[in-house]
């Protein structure tokens, strides 16, 4: 399996070489040349599978390159540091299924991905001799998952610029009391977009990313979304018996890497009826698919801080399949786009995304009732990122139809907002729990990229 760039401008590349690009060379994405179908009778062949099991038997597809054995080991070694057997256990609830993402080290799903995505790079660096600096900056789901996927790993450091007290107390502490020698945590004084700017300025300097090899695990890179494929499969042979019915995936959605990966499965034959892509106020994209409206608004805070996105990275993969699969397209869209802050589709082009698509934005009142109401009935905690997916998923049920929800994170990483919803915080897990005793570790600096570039210089490894 090779792979092209969105932009058309890269000769095609091997899975192992698409991982290490990240984002393509030409400022485009990385999408395989083709995906490989998936018949119903190897579906029903995949019913018993275990996660692992399963999660070999798609990746493998799309990583040809990596010797079977090898790719067992490195799934293997990625969910065993998940405390739930399943990985991704799925539960019924209010007439819902709901798919726990969030049994990973940090407890959210973006571990799902981060977890295979370190040891990957890891794997790949030992075969080609060479060194790795990661650099992100992280309003603070991200930044967590990204260390505890790199943490005491051979060749690689890892640098992550935080907001100093802007993200939340236990995102902090996930982050910052990582005792490993090759995390870095930088807590900037400034803002997320100060943070993200720094690390944008960095990659800019090309001699600099060259000399120090950085590296970058923004949810641009293919194998996160490829990852993330594996749960939907998983989920659609937990909950269907009959071999061929189709179901919806509600998708709290940011920047877009989740509900893709649900794209890519339903491309490659799971029948998925429908993706439902819920939003928060932010709500760029719900604009796009109700009344084919992307433009750009104003970022807005929200109690669902990791959905609290305008611009959708991962969109423009989509894009390429609506515009045809023709660079040409892509190019010209995002340089108009980068004119006017807005994309135009065609006609034809809006039916086909509402064929793939229904979209809700959910507004953070609704969110906190949603919280209120399944505790209420149900007794079950949803975080808000999660109750957001949920209230679409209620809106947009009719009868008979079963729609799986994903939830992206566990409750107690977003307590206050919880609290606001039922009166009290959720039970902590021991895990997060014992974080506040031990000793944390990071560098405060000006939000100033040159103190940062001087601190890699001096750290790098
Ligand atoms: C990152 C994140 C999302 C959004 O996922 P995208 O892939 O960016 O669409 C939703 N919920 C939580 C908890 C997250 O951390």
């Amino acid at each position: 399996m090779k792979y092209i760039s969105t932009r058309g401008g890269i000769t095609p590349v091997k899975f192992r070489d698409a991982v290490m690009m990240g984002l393509a060379t030409d400022g485009g994405l990385l999408l395989p040349e083709t995906f490989p179908l998936i018949t119903n009778e190897t579906l029903k062949s995949w019913q018993n599978l275990s996660y692992q099991e399963l999660a070999f038997e798609i990746i493998s597809l799309f990583a040809d390159d990596i010797p079977p054995n090898d790719l067992k080991r490195l799934i293997n070694a990625s969910y065993s540091t998940f405390e739930n057997p399943e990985i991704t256990p799925i539960i019924r609830k209010n007439g819902v299924y709901i798919l726990e993402l969030f049994h990973g080290p940090t407890f959210a799903f973006k571990d799902v991905a981060l977890q295979l995505l370190g040891n990957l790079f890891s794997y790949l660096l030992k075969e080609s001799g060479e060194k790795m600096n990661i650099l992100g900056a992280t309003s603070g789901d991200t930044g967590s998952a990204a260390i505890y996927g790199v943490r005491g790993k051979a060749n690689i450091n890892i640098f992550i610029l935080h907001p100093h007290g802007k993200t939340s107390k236990i995102q902090e502490l996930q982050m910052t009391t990582v005792p490993d020698s090759n995390v870095f945590n930088i807590a900037a004084e400034g803002t997320f977009d100060h943070c993200q700017n720094i690390v944008k300025k960095l990659f800019g300097d090309i001699p600099f990313k060259k000399k120090y090899s950085l590296g970058a695990v923004n949810s641009i890179n293919w194998a996160r979304v490829l990852a993330q494929v594996v749960y939907y499969f998983y989920a659609w042979l937990k909950v269907t018996k009959e071999s061929s019915k189709e179901i919806l995936f509600s998708v709290p959605t940011g920047n877009f890497g989740d509900i893709f990966a649900g794209y890519v499965a339903k491309r490659m034959g799971l029948p998925i009826k429908k993706l439902i892509l819920a939003t928060n106020e932010n709500n760029i994209l719900t604009r796009m698919v109700n009344s084919g409206d992307y433009s750009i608004g104003k970022v807005v805070s929200t109690i669902s801080p990791s959905m609290d996105i305008q611009v959708a990275s991962n969109f423009e993969r989509y894009l390429y399949y609506l515009f045809g699969e023709s660079p040409e397209k892509i190019k010209a869209a995002f340089d108009n786009f980068g004119k006017t802050g807005k994309l135009e589709f065609s006609e034809a082009e809006l039916a086909q995304v509402q064929k793939d698509f229904l979209s809700l934005s959910v507004t953070q009142s609704e969110t906190r009732k949603t919280i209120a109401l399944f505790y209420k009935e149900t007794g079950y905690i949803l975080d808000p990122h999660t109750a957001v997916g949920v209230n679409a998923a209620i809106k947009a049920k009719q009868d008979g139809e079963d729609i799986i929800c994903l939830a992206t994170a566990h409750p107690a990483k977003f307590g206050d907002a919880v609290k606001q919803a039922i009166g009290r915080e959720p039970d902590i897990p021991a895990q997060l729990k014992k974080l506040e005793s031990l000793p944390q570790r990071s560098e405060k600096m000006a939000a100033d990229p040159e103190k940062v570039r001087a601190y890699i210089e001096k750290h790098a490894i």
